[in-house]
């Protein structure tokens, strides 16, 4: 089972992504994380993604395109993939029809995940992940049990996001209008757009989404 969600930047694609994984045994395809481990590894790809990132612009469509490609050849998608961040543009949502008819791959279902603007912008710049395990958490709604100390693998060390500042996010959530928003017309005229509250608590979020995707 192949699916996409699709949001706004916090919408919490990344969060029900990691979930949604821990049973169903497909994989996430974050090409935020991907882009996020070429810039830390100081690729061509990083070198030229960076301070796009930072500016909270996209990536090329070619580069993205590619990633995706290569990824979707490693045997451990083969039960299925959760696309995180991916599409972002009609350009991408056509080239990932191509891939996946190319491959034999079937798009079961999109998930949108509908937030509210402020919302958005309170969960962006106040949270940080650990950067063992990748747990999130937030400085108003989720801190760690015991201070400074990852409640699901004991880190000590945390990172946050060099794009989760208001002025990078407000650049993000005009580009998720302009140039994101359009897929979501996209795949309702494709008949697999599935949305849900995006707005409501994590658990029930997760509740709903994985009642759209095996509906
Ligand atoms: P994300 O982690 O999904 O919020 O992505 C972080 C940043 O990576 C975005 O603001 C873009 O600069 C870049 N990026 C991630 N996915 C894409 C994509 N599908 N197309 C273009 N740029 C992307």
């Amino acid at each position: 089972m192949n699916i996409i969600l699709l949001g706004p930047p916090g919408a919490g694609k990344g969060t029900q992504a990691r979930r949604l994984t821990e049973d169903l045994g497909m994989v996430q395809l974050s090409t935020g994380d991907m882009l996020r481990a070429a810039v830390s590894a100081g690729t061509e790809v990083g070198k030229e993604a960076k301070a796009i990132m930072e500016r909270g612009d996209l990536v090329t469509d070619e580069i993205v395109i590619k990633i995706i490609d290569d990824r979707l050849d490693e045997p451990d998608t083969e039960k299925g993939v959760i696309f995180d961040g991916f599409p972002r543009t009609l350009g991408q949502a056509d080239a990932l029809s191509d891939l996946l008819d190319r491959k034999g791959l079937a798009l079961k279902s999109v998930v949108e995940m509908r937030c509210d603007d402020e919302q958005l912008v309170v969960r962006v710049t106040g949270r940080f992940t650990c950067g063992m395990c990748g747990e999130g958490y937030h400085y108003s709604f989720k801190m760690p049990a015991k201070e400074g100390v990852c409640d699901k693998c004991g880190s000590t060390d945390f990172k946050r996001r060099d794009d989760d500042n208001e002025e990078a996010f407000r650049t993000r959530l005009l580009n998720y209008y302009k140039d994101t928003s359009p897929l979501i017309g996209y795949y309702h005229a494709k008949g697999t757009l599935s949305p849900v509250d995006g707005t409501a608590a994590i658990d029930e979020v997760e509740k709903q989404i994985r009642a759209a995707i095996t509906a």
